[in-house]
């Protein structure tokens, strides 16, 4: 009886994973909807500190994009952030991001949240086997990009629709340095941050620490 009352009261926690550079909406909405479908007690938004797959590109100093994901969830008493990824040396890679959380949650189930071009590279994660053993991996749709589940064991991995949002950081930092405006493609305090520091207008500001 005891374990059956322990069984109920596991927390299901979602866990979305980014680089974060900026949050949008998108980020935002398809959080909301996995939360929604999986009835997830909390969703962590993971900013990533050294994405490997995105070497070559100059990413924002991690407190950046810490912070503008604290600003963009800080409303909603079921949205997170962890500093996880960022305080850990070295190279992101998702396997030590659920091992951590895990660690910090022994208690409950973890679901990773991800968009379809981000599932359909995660056969080519190191680990990936391992991965589906930490996490029930979420596969959300994301326009322009094909969710195609073929190879992924089918008890890991949950596809559903979210609301079409044709938003991705690449296109808000394009049109930041082109002086477009992002006003409701991120949330208004992240506008308000972008331009306070002068991020992705390909000055030197970029590089300035959050003060
Ligand atoms: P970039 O253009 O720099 O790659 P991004 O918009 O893809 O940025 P990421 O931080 O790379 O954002 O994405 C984090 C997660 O959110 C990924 O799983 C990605 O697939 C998902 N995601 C991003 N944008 C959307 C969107 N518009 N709709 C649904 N999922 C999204
Ligand atoms: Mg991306």
């Amino acid at each position: 009886v005891r374990t059956d009352r322990m069984e109920q009261t596991r927390r299901r926690i979602g866990v979305m994973g980014g680089t974060f550079d900026p949050v949008h909406h998108g980020h935002l909405v398809a959080a909301s909807e996995a939360q929604s479908v999986f009835g997830l007690d909390e969703v962590v938004f993971v900013p990533t500190g050294r994405p490997w797959q995105k070497e070559g590109r100059d990413i924002s100093d991690p407190e950046h994009r810490y912070l503008m994901t604290v600003i963009a969830t800080a409303a909603n008493p079921g949205f997170s952030v962890s500093r996880v990824d960022i305080d850990r040396p070295g190279k992101t890679y998702t396997t030590d991001t659920l091992r951590d959380l895990h660690a910090q949650h022994p208690d409950a189930d973890l679901f990773f949240i991800t968009g379809a071009d981000a599932l359909q590279s995660i056969l080519t994660w190191l680990d990936s086997d391992v991965l589906f053993e930490l996490a029930h991996f979420i596969g959300v749709t994301r326009p322009g990009h094909e969710l195609d589940t073929e190879g992924l064991p089918p008890d890991g991995v949950t596809l559903i629709e979210v609301p079409a949002m044709t938003i991705s950081s690449t296109d808000c930092r394009r049109r930041v340095a082109e002086d477009k405006p992002v006003w409701y493609l991120v949330p208004d305090g992240v506008v308000q941050y972008i331009n306070k520091y002068g991020l992705y207008t390909g000055g030197d500001d970029d590089e300035d620490q959050p003060r």
